[in-house]
C-alpha cells in the first residue's frame, strides 16, 4: 500500500499541497463501512459542540469521535453570540433531539489578539497577504459584521479571559429563548499543550 500523504510546512512557511481527491480515494480503498445508524440524521451523542475554527482544535479528534457522533458548530473563537450559530442551533433543536450543547474554547486562541476595528481596518486597507487580496468592494460587507472577539480586561491572563468567555457563552445560551429549556448547556477549556479538555464550573 502506498504511503499516506504527509502534510507539513516548508522552511519558508509555505503550505504543502494535499491531494484531497487522492486522499478520498485512499479512504474508499480502505473500505467505507457506515453503520446503519450513520445513515440516519443526528449524531449518536445527541450533543452539539461549539468551538473555534482553529484547525488545531477539532473536537472530533480530541474527543476520539467517528462520523455521526457529534454536531460541530464552529466560528472564530467558538463564541455563542453569533447569528449563524444560533440559526444552526435553532434548526438542530427543531429537527433533532439535542440533549447537550458544549461550549469549548481553547488555549492560545488567535481571537484573543484581534477586535472588530482591527479586522475591519485590515479589510479596508486590503494589503496583499498570503491569501491574496479582497475584491475592491469587500469593505462595506464587513462593516456590519462582528468578529466575536474575546474582551481583554485589566490584568487578567489568557486563561482567565478564556474561562470568562466560556462562562459568558454558557450563561448566554442557558438564557437564550432559542435554546430549549431541557437542553443542558456546559462549558469546557481545551488545552492545546497537553491535550486535556476540562469542564468549567458554571453554576
Ligand atoms: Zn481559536
Amino acid at each position: 500500500m502506498p504511503a499516506k500523504q504527509e502534510l507539513g510546512r516548508s522552511a519558508a512557511e509555505v503550505a504543502i499541497t494535499y491531494d484531497f481527491v487522492k486522499a478520498n480515494e485512499e479512504y474508499l480503498n480502505e473500505g467505507h463501512k457506515p453503520e446503519p445508524s450513520d445513515l440516519t440524521r443526528g449524531p449518536r451523542s445527541y450533543t452539539a459542540v461549539i468551538t473555534c475554527i482553529d484547525s488545531r482544535a477539532t473536537p472530533e479528534h480530541w474527543y476520539d469521535l467517528r462520523p455521526n457522533e457529534v454536531w460541530s458548530l464552529r466560528n472564530g473563537g467558538g463564541r455563542a453570540n453569533d447569528p449563524g450559530l444560533l440559526r444552526s442551533l435553532m434548526i438542530l433543536q427543531a429537527t433533532s433531539e439535542v440533549k447537550e450543547i458544549r461550549v469549548l474554547h481553547h488555549k492560545n486562541c488567535g481571537s484573543l489578539y484581534y477586535n472588530n476595528q482591527w479586522v475591519h481596518d485590515l479589510v479596508q486597507k486590503n494589503s496583499p497577504s498570503r491569501s491574496g487580496q479582497y475584491s475592491p468592494s469587500a469593505y462595506p460587507h464587513c462593516q456590519s459584521m462582528g468578529t466575536l472577539p474575546f474582551i481583554r480586561r485589566g490584568d487578567k491572563d489568557e486563561k482567565e479571559i478564556i474561562i470568562d468567555s466560556i462562562k459568558q457563552d454558557v450563561e448566554f445560551l442557558r438564557s437564550h429563548p432559542l435554546v430549549k429549556e431541557r437542553v443542558k448547556v456546559t462549558g469546557f477549556y481545551q488545552d492545546l499543550s497537553n491535550g486535556l479538555i476540562s469542564e468549567v464550573d458554571v453554576p
